[in-house]
């Protein structure tokens, strides 16, 4: 797309924030600003920005560049989200996914991250309805909690902890994990 002139030099298809589950968050935190949001769930970019995004032609717009981009390569690129990894552009309307199982799965993980964590039924679905507002756009909704990357380093160390992954996934979702940590 760079060579067809479709999306800026200084872009290339890195003109979005991906979501970064609360176990990896920590990772690279000395470059996430303030268009992120810091949920318990993890880094979920602000309802303004997903806005921005959704009205702008895709990989022409300076001002979407991702955090972690830095003009030419990516700073955490052993621990890039799926949606880098699976996302092959095709066009500057359209992102195509070659599946989105990977990205849900994530959003899985850290829920269940949060679960180990002690964290209740009722506390995960107030993250889960909050990132849905903000990947909707919904600028009313305000995030009530302080969340910080030390409590990301707890999500990562709560992950690494957690055993019975397919006792919590259940076969598929299990399956997809394996399929994900070969990615
Ligand atoms: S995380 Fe890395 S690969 Fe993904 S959009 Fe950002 S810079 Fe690009």
């Amino acid at each position: 797309m760079v060579k067809q002139q479709k999306f800026l030099k200084q872009l290339k298809c890195c003109s979005f924030l991906p979501f970064r589950p609360n176990f990896l968050a920590s990772i690279g935190s000395k470059h996430v600003s303030t268009r992120y949001i810091k949920t318990r769930l993890g880094l979920v970019p602000s309802a303004s920005y997903v806005k921005l995004f959704l009205k702008s032609e895709y990989g022409n717009n300076p001002d979407l560049v991702c955090d972690y981009f830095d003009c030419e390569n990516c700073r955490i690129w052993p621990y890039r989200p799926s949606v880098c990894r699976t996302y092959f552009c095709t066009n500057q309307t359209s992102m195509n996914f070659k599946d989105t199982k990977f990205q849900n799965l994530e959003n899985h993980l850290a829920q269940v991250v949060l679960f180990q964590m002690g964290f209740t039924l009722k506390e995960v679905q107030y993250e889960i309805d909050f990132y849905n507002k903000l990947i909707d756009g919904d600028e009313s909704v305000c995030y009530a909690l302080e969340v910080d990357f030390d409590f990301y380093e707890q999500c990562h160390l709560a992950y690494l902890e957690i055993e019975n992954w397919a006792q919590w996934l259940g076969p598929d979702n299990y399956n997809t994990k394996l399929q994900w940590e070969q990615l």
